[in-house]
C-alpha cells in the first residue's frame, strides 16, 4: 500500500528538531516546513544571515561559528523571541539547530506558553556521530535559496549549481574538517543532554537519522502526523 502522505492542515505548533551536526535536520526542515506553510527557522541560517551582511550581531558571532562553538544564550534568545512573536509564526514554526542549551530550551518553554502555544514536539535524529562526518564535510549549499546538497551521494545535476535556481553552491566556513571535532563536543556537552531533558519530559520522538533522505521523510510525518 502507498505510504499516506497526506498532512492536516495546520500544524498549529512549534516542532523541534534536534540532533548532532549533519544529521539531516535541515533537509527534512525544510520539507515539514513547506508541506504545513509555516516558517523553518534555523538558527545557524540567521546567525549566518547576519554574518553575511556585517550587522554588529554578524561581528560578533562570525568567531565564534568559525571556531565551531556555541553562540552565548543571550544572543541567540533575543534573537529567537523577536522572530516568533512576528505573525508568520501564528499557525506554527520549525525550529531547526535550537534550542541547543538547557537553559535555551527552558526559557523556551517559558515563551511558548506566554505566547499560548502547546508544548513543542520533539524530533530526534539519531545518528553514531562517526557517520556525520562525511555529510558535514560533503555538504553544499545554494548561495541564493539555500539548498542543500551533498558532493557525496546528493550531488546537483550540473557540478556547483542549484538544480532549482542555478545559484552557486558553497562550503560552509565551519563545515571544513579542522572545525567538524569542535562542533561535535560542543553538541556532546552542551546539546546532548536536551535528549534526556525532553525524553523525560515526554516529548521526544526519535528517528534512526541514519536511513536514507526518504525514509527519513516517512518517519518525520509519521510522527508529526500521530502526535496531534
Ligand atoms: P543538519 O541540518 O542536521 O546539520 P543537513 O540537513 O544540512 O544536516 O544535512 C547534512 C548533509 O547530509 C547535507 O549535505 C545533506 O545533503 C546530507 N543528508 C541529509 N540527510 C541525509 C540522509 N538521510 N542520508 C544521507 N545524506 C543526508
Ligand atoms: P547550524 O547551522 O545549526 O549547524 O549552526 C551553525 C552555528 O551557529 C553553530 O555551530 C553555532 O555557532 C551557531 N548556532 C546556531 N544555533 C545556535 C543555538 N541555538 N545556540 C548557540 N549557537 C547556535
Amino acid at each position: 500500500m502507498a505510504p499516506d502522505n497526506r498532512v492536516p492542515e495546520r500544524l498549529d505548533r512549534a516542532v523541534i528538531f534536534l540532533g548532532p551536526p549533519g544529521a539531516g535536520k535541515g533537509t527534512q526542515a525544510k520539507e515539514l516546513a513547506k508541506a504545513y506553510r509555516v516558517p523553518h527557522l534555523s538558527t545557524g541560517d540567521m546567525f549566518r544571515e547576519h554574518v553575511s551582511q556585517g550587522t554588529p550581531l554578524g561581528q560578533q558571532v562570525k568567531p565564534i561559528m568559525a571556531r565551531g562553538d556555541l553562540v552565548p544564550d543571550s544572543l541567540v534568545l533575543k534573537m529567537v523571541r523577536e522572530r516568533i512573536e512576528r505573525p508568520d509564526c501564528s499557525h506554527g514554526f520549525v525550529f531547526d539547530g535550537f534550542p541547543r542549551t538547557v537553559a535555551q530550551a527552558q526559557y523556551l518553554s517559558v515563551l511558548l506558553r506566554q505566547n499560548g502555544y502547546r508544548p513543542a514536539l520533539v524530533i530526534y535524529f539519531a545518528i553514531d556521530p562517526a557517520l556525520v562526518f562525511r555529510r558535514i564535510t560533503g555538504r553544499r549549499m545554494c548561495k541564493v535559496g539555500g539548498e542543500i546538497y551533498n558532493i557525496y551521494d546528493r550531488s546537483p545535476k550540473v557540478e556547483g549549481r542549484c538544480d532549482n535556481d542555478g545559484g552557486e553552491l558553497e562550503q560552509r566556513a565551519d563545515d571544513r574538517e579542522e572545525v567538524v571535532g569542535p562542533r561535535l563536543q560542543a553538541y556532546e556537552k552542551q546539546t546532548e543532554p536536551l535528549v534526556s531533558y525532553y525524553r523525560r519530559l515526554g516529548r521526544l520522538h526519535e528517528v534512526d537519522a541514519a536511513q536514507d533522505v526518504e525514509s527519513v521523510k516517512q518517519r518525520m510525518f509519521e510522527i508529526v502526523r500521530n502526535s496531534r
